[in-house]
């Protein structure tokens, strides 16, 4: 039974369609009529900071203070000895977790990437919920995507979404951050009522028949020839098409010197190709296999 449902925006605060699903779903909420067995659902901005100053994060990435250690870790530090995000993942533990015991039965985590996932639903287990949820999302809303990234247990994840018992990200792109792309925005509130109306059909015992459909696994993540170096970029062939094939001896990436370098791997589904927030790190995009789920 999921009771409630927690939708959060603004953990990364320039990332704004989450920011506004939020203030939409708060002005709405009061005159709303929902059907029964629909959870109850609550709204939150998580870094309103970042929000205000439409950046990603003020000190670290919030989106990556969750996990179990590193929550247990400061815990008992005091506000002085712990960053911004550090302290604000302590007090959204408390608010909104823990996440030892969760008090939310699902949390919907918004993001945007500059990459073209489309709109995404990232699942981080195998679980028969979040199988089924997939599968229902995909088969009422067949422009999504689905992604599992399941390589580690879901409590060991450092996401925001794992303080719910279950918990998921809607990546929606391309958007430029800070940008507000009225359609994506629209994409992200059919994706969201898609998930919403699924709740209540687990709930009523009454899914559909659901069949496997074609989900993207994550396997692992690729650098640029030169790290964070910048004297190459993606190549052209690969920049925008992100989960289309991209195999053995195909054009990869370009220096600035005009040089193309070709995959080498095995054939792959590469996503978040030139993904900005990760320029720093030097990684040119994720692979992935395509899957049944
Ligand atoms: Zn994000």
């Amino acid at each position: 039974m999921i009771t409630n449902v927690l939708v959060t925006g603004g953990t990364h605060g320039n990332e704004l369609t989450g920011v506004n699903v939020v203030k939409h779903w708060e002005q709405i909420k009061p005159t709303l009529k929902l059907p029964q067995n629909t959870p109850s659902i609550s709204c939150t901005i998580t870094n309103s900071d970042a929000v205000k100053y439409r950046t990603r994060f003020i000190d670290q990435d919030l989106n990556r203070q969750f996990s179990l250690e590193k929550l247990a870790l400061n815990e008992n530090k005091s506000d002085e000895l712990l960053c911004k995000e550090e302290r604000l993942a302590q007090s959204l533990n408390k608010e909104i977790g823990p996440k030892s015991s969760p008090s939310y039965d699902l949390v919907i985590d918004f993001h945007n990437t500059t990459a073209n996932l489309g709109p995404c639903l990232i699942i981080l287990c195998k679980g028969e919920f979040e199988v089924s949820m997939a599968r229902y999302v995909k088969s009422v809303m067949p422009s999504s995507v689905m992604l599992l990234e399941n390589e580690k247990p879901y409590e060991d994840f450092p996401y925001l979404c794992t303080l719910g018992k279950h918990g998921v990200m809607i990546e929606l792109g391309n958007q430029a951050h800070g940008v507000n792309d009225p359609s994506i925005y629209l994409n992200g509130l059919q994706l969201l009522q898609a998930i919403l109306d699924f709740c209540r059909l687990y709930n009523e015992n009454n899914l559909p028949a659901l069949m496997p459909v074609e989900c993207y696994h994550l396997t692992g993540e690729v650098k640029y020839p030169d790290g964070a170096m910048h004297e190459y970029m993606i190549h052209p062939d690969l920049f925008g098409h992100d989960f289309e094939e991209l195999k053995s001896g195909d054009p990869c990436f370009i220096s600035v010197d005009g040089e193309t370098v070709q995959w080498e791997g095995n054939a792959t589904f590469p996503h978040f190709i030139g993904e900005v927030a990760y320029q720093h790190l030097g990684m040119a995009f994720s692979t992935s296999d395509r899957i049944l789920l």
